[in-house]
């Protein structure tokens, strides 16, 4: 996770350089976190800390190198203040507040899941309020990020559907663990092995058919193809499972259940986001746009059964690239600089001040207007 992420909108090197497509190889400090999660299956927030700490001084100065700035060249400095683990947050406000009082620049505390869905912003300029968003990433439990939210304005967001349990993300990475693929990249290569199998193969079942509302649940179905590699483990054959006769090492297996598992995931949120199309246009009728945002955005499925969704009910989705849908600095400075363009900052920090930074919260898609 990148904590901190500075911006400069009036210098003549700003220019988005990072709009290419090329795919986003972490290495160095980057590579850190990834190969931590992937060791230990998880997050440990102290270690997660100490990682924070060991690379920040570093990332901040290459992302000035790279950019060919300095900090006297900056106009404000953007920081991630939430949600996530307090103590890496605190790293980041920590780092920001230094450069800040150093060089006497206004503070931009940005949500993370708002700015997941305003980097939209960023690479389609006609992509105007109000719109809704649809953000697909990770974390485990009640509230997890599955958010279906209608953007009215800037700060001002109506939460339709959130996850009832898990988030999709975390239903990819479980999935992914449990058909050993690398953890490093655990959505991309289940993604990748689903290509090489039979979508229908195994009849997941779809969540929540009963709920006629937005919210999201993907806690059932991430133990549903758990079972169905015990069953193949221990040569069984389950009645609804068309499967017999093999092992779970076996590729095509697995590409079946990687393949049945996306297609009832994603159908999952084409479901809720055409019932959210619906209730949204009755209230505002000029929602034009669905941006699909977060890390799950970035999977080629999802995308193009989205769009079909999206165009049938005559709107256009918005999808940032993948390397602006996984998370990256460039949208917190995107975010920093829609809320600083407005006003919406805080003044540079004086001094010694005590830690109280993280709670500068600004805007919160999870709190807002309800
Ligand atoms: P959150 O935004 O909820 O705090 P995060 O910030 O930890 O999550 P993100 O980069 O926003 O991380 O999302 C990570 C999730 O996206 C992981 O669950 C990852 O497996 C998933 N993901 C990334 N690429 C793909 C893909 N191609 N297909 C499916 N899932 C993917
Ligand atoms: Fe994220």
């Amino acid at each position: 996770i990148l904590i901190v992420m500075m911006f400069n909108f009036s210098h003549k090197a700003y220019r988005p350089c990072w709009l290419d497509e090329k795919p986003f190889n972490a290495s160095g400090p980057f590579a850190l976190s990834a190969d931590l999660v992937a060791k230990y299956g998880g997050v440990a927030p102290k270690m997660a800390e100490e990682a924070h700490l060991q690379v920040i001084d570093e990332v901040v100065q290459r992302a000035l190198d790279e950019a060919k700035l300095t900090e006297t060249d900056l106009s404000a400095v953007a920081v991630t203040i939430g949600p996530g683990l307090s103590l890496c947050l605190r790293v980041g406000v920590q780092k920001a507040r230094k450069i800040a009082g150093r060089f006497c620049l206004p503070i931009v505390g940005i949500h993370h899941m708002e700015a997941h869905a305003l980097v939209a912003r960023l690479v389609d300029k006609n992509l105007q309020f109000p719109f809704l968003a649809l953000l697909v990433s990770d974390v485990l439990g009640p509230g997890g990020h599955n958010l279906l939210i209608l953007a009215s304005d800037l700060g001002h967001y109506v939460q339709l559907g959130t996850t009832i349990d898990d988030a999709i993300g975390e239903a990819y990475d479980k999935i992914a663990r449990w058909l050993g693929l690398d953890m490093r990249r655990a959505g991309p290569a289940l993604e990748e092995l689903a290509r090489e199998g039979n979508d229908e193969s195994i009849k997941f079942r779809v969540p929540m058919k009963q709920h006629k509302d937005c919210n999201f649940s993907y806690a059932g179905l991430k133990t549903q193809p758990f079972v169905q590699l015990m069953c193949l483990q221990i040569g069984f054959s389950d009645p609804d499972v068309p499967i017999s006769s093999a092992s779970c090492q076996d590729r095509t297996i697995r590409a079946d259940i990687a393949a049945s598992f996306q297609r009832v995931a994603v159908m999952h949120l084409e479901e809720r986001c055409e019932r959210a199309i619906e209730w949204a246009l009755q209230i505002e009728p000029s929602i034009k746009s669905l941006v699909v945002s977060g890390g799950v955005a970035s999977n080629q499925y999802l995308r193009i059964r989205l769009n079909q969704i999206v165009e049938q009910n005559g709107l256009r989705l918005v999808c940032p690239p993948p390397r602006l849908c996984t998370d990256n600095g460039v949208m917190i400075a995107w975010t920093g600089i829609e809320h600083f363009t407005r006003g919406r900052y805080d003044p540079p920090p004086l001094g010694d001040e005590p830690d109280d930074a993280l709670k500068i919260v600004k805007s919160s898609p999870e709190s807002n207007d309800q």
